[in-house]
C-alpha cells in the first residue's frame, strides 16, 4: 500500500520533544523558578511558535535539514524564559507620575500614606472584625468602621460607604427615585473621564431625568415648574472638570434646599471631589466641603474617596438617618459595598483628619497639592545636572517653570505654580519620532517615568517628585 506522506510524518521533526526539554540542563532553572505546569506551557507555546515559522520559512514543501539544531535547546529555553518572564511581570505598576496632574485618574489617584497602605496590607492578609463585634461577640456592620468617623468630621446624623461615587449617585437614585423623575440643571450634566456621564447613571438606576434651565443659566424657577406628582428629590451635581464663565446663573444651595423642602422632597448634592477641610488656608482654591454642603440644606451629600479627600477609591454618603436606612436596605448596596482592605485604608485616612494641623506634612495628597514652588524648583536643580549626565545621548535638559493641575475634576480652572524638567531632543527631520522613543525609554525604565508631551519638548513636572524617591528616580536613569 502506498501513499503520499502528509506532513508530520516520514520525516525528523527538527524540534525536540517536551519531555526532552524538561530534562535539559537549559531549562532546569525554569522549572526551579516557575515549577513543572508553567514551564511546560511556556515550552509548548515556545515550540509551537518555532513550528510555526518553520512552516512559513518551508513553504508548503518538505521542511529541511533543522539548520537551528546545534543551538535548539539554548534558544527555546531563552525564548522560554522571556515568556515566563513577560507572564509573571505584574502588570499594574508603580510610576513615577511626573505628568503635573496630581489626583491622575488614569494613574490611580491620591496615593495613600504609609498608615493606611499598611493598615489594608495588614486587613489582607488576615482575619479581621470586618462585621464582627468584638464587645458582643456577634455580627457587626462594616459601615460600622467609618461611620462615628465621618459623621464627626461631616456633621452629619449618619453615613455609608460604596464602592465609589459613581456607585454612591446610583445607589442614592436607586434607592430614592427608581422609576420616578429628578429635575436637575442643564448646566451640571456632565462628563467625568469618559464613563460617568450624569444623564446616563441617572438612566441606568432606573430615574427619570428632567432637564431644566439652559447650559448656563438656570433659575429657581424652572425648578419650581418642573416639580409634579412623579418628582421623586432635587439634585445637585458639582461642575467637576469645566467652569461656567460669563453670563451665567445658578441657584444657590440654600434656597434649592428651601424650594426641595417645601415640596416635601430631599435635596441631594453630587459634590464628586468634596474636600473634608478648606483648602484655601493652604493657598488653594476652595472647593465647597460636605460639611459646607450639609450646612446648606443637603439631605444627603455624595463625595469621592480617592479625590481630594486622599484616601483609597470609595464613594461616601453622608447626611439624614432615615435616607442612609433607606439606602442601607436596598440590595443593590450589597452589590456595591466596599472590601476590608479599602475600608481599612480609608479608616486610617479619615483619622488623619482628626488632626488637621498635621494634614499637609500627612496626607500626601495634600502635601503634593501645597508643595511651595520653590521646593519644587530647590528639587529642579538639584536633579538636573545628573539627569543632563544620564541622557546626555538622548536629549538636552533645561529647568523651566509650568503649572501643574489638581486632576480627577477638582478645581479644574485652578492651575498650581511648578517647576519641571524640560526634555528636548536634537531638532530637525524625525525629531517627533526621536521624542516619542524618548518618552518610551522613560516608560521603560524599571519605575517606569510619565511625563507630559507639549510644544515640541518632554515635561517632567517635579511636584509629584518628592526628596525621598530622588535617588531612586536617579538611579534608574543611569
Ligand atoms: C468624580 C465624580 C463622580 C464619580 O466619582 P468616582 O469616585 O470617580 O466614581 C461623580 N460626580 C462628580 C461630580 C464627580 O466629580
Amino acid at each position: 500500500m502506498s501513499r503520499t506522506p502528509t506532513s508530520g510524518e516520514s520525516r525528523a521533526s527538527p524540534l525536540p520533544s517536551i519531555d526532552a526539554l524538561l530534562r535539559a540542563d537549559e531549562i532546569a532553572p525554569l522549572l526551579a523558578g516557575y515549577g513543572r505546569a508553567a514551564t511546560t506551557g511556556a515550552l509548548r507555546e515556545t515550540l509551537a511558535g518555532l513550528r510555526a515559522r518553520l512552516a512559513d520559512a518551508s513553504g508548503s514543501g518538505p521542511v529541511g535539514a533543522p539548520a537551528i539544531a546545534p543551538a535548539v535547546v539554548p534558544a527555546i529555553a531563552a525564548a522560554a524564559a522571556a515568556r515566563l518572564a513577560a507572564l509573571f511581570a505584574p502588570s499594574q505598576r508603580r510610576v513615577f507620575n511626573l505628568t503635573g496632574t496630581v489626583l491622575h485618574t488614569n494613574l490611580g489617584r491620591a496615593p495613600l500614606p504609609p498608615e493606611a497602605a499598611q493598615a489594608a496590607a495588614e486587613a489582607l492578609a488576615h482575619a479581621t472584625t470586618l462585621e464582627f463585634d468584638l464587645a458582643s461577640g456577634r455580627r457587626g456592620e462594616r459601615d460600622e468602621h467609618v461611620r462615628d468617623l465621618l459623621c464627626r468630621l461631616t456633621g452629619a446624623e449618619d453615613a455609608t460607604v460604596v464602592n465609589n461615587n459613581a456607585a454612591a449617585v446610583m445607589l442614592v437614585l436607586g434607592t430614592l427615585a427608581a422609576r420616578k423623575e429628578v429635575p436637575v440643571s442643564r448646566g451640571e450634566l456632565i462628563e467625568i473621564g469618559g464613563s460617568f456621564r450624569v444623564p446616563e447613571i441617572m438612566a441606568r438606576s432606573g430615574a427619570r431625568l428632567v432637564e431644566v434651565g439652559t447650559t448656563n443659566r438656570t433659575h429657581a424657577r424652572d425648578y419650581q415648574e418642573a416639580i409634579g406628582p412623579r418628582t421623586a428629590l432635587l439634585m445637585r451635581v458639582h461642575q467637576a472638570n469645566y467652569a461656567i464663565a460669563g453670563f451665567t446663573a445658578a441657584v444657590p444651595d440654600a434656597e434649592l434646599a428651601a424650594i426641595a423642602h417645601a415640596a416635601g422632597l430631599p435635596f441631594v448634592n453630587d459634590l464628586g471631589s468634596g474636600s473634608l477641610v478648606d483648602l484655601a488656608p493652604w493657598g488653594l482654591p476652595h472647593e465647597q466641603t460636605p460639611q459646607e454642603a450639609l450646612a446648606a440644606g443637603a439631605d444627603l451629600v455624595t463625595f469621592s474617596g480617592d479625590k481630594l479627600l486622599g484616601g483609597p477609591q470609595a464613594g461616601l454618603i453622608v447626611g439624614r438617618k432615615a435616607l442612609v436606612a433607606r439606602l442601607n436596605r436596598n440590595h443593590l448596596k450589597r452589590a456595591l459595598r466596599m472590601d476590608k482592605a479599602r475600608l481599612a485604608a480609608l479608616e486610617a485616612v479619615l483619622r488623619l483628619y482628626l488632626m488637621p494641623d498635621r494634614l499637609a506634612e500627612r496626607l500626601p495628597a495634600l502635601r503634593l497639592l501645597t508643595r511651595p514652588a520653590a521646593e519644587i524648583r530647590a528639587t529642579a536643580e538639584r536633579l538636573a545636572g545628573p539627569v543632563r549626565a544620564a541622557l546626555a545621548a538622548r536629549a538636552g535638559v533645561e529647568i523651566a517653570a509650568c503649572r501643574s493641575q489638581i486632576g480627577s475634576g477638582a478645581l479644574p480652572v485652578d492651575l498650581l505654580d511648578s517647576w519641571a524638567l524640560v526634555l528636548r531632543v536634537e531638532a530637525g527631520a524625525g525629531e517627533g519620532r526621536r521624542l516619542d522613543a524618548l518618552a518610551r525609554w522613560l516608560r521603560t525604565r524599571p519605575v517606569p517615568v510619565i511625563g507630559r508631551v507639549a510644544e515640541g519638548r518632554l515635561w517632567l513636572d517635579l511636584r509629584c517628585l518628592e526628596r525621598a524617591e530622588e535617588q531612586a528616580f536617579l538611579d534608574q536613569l543611569a
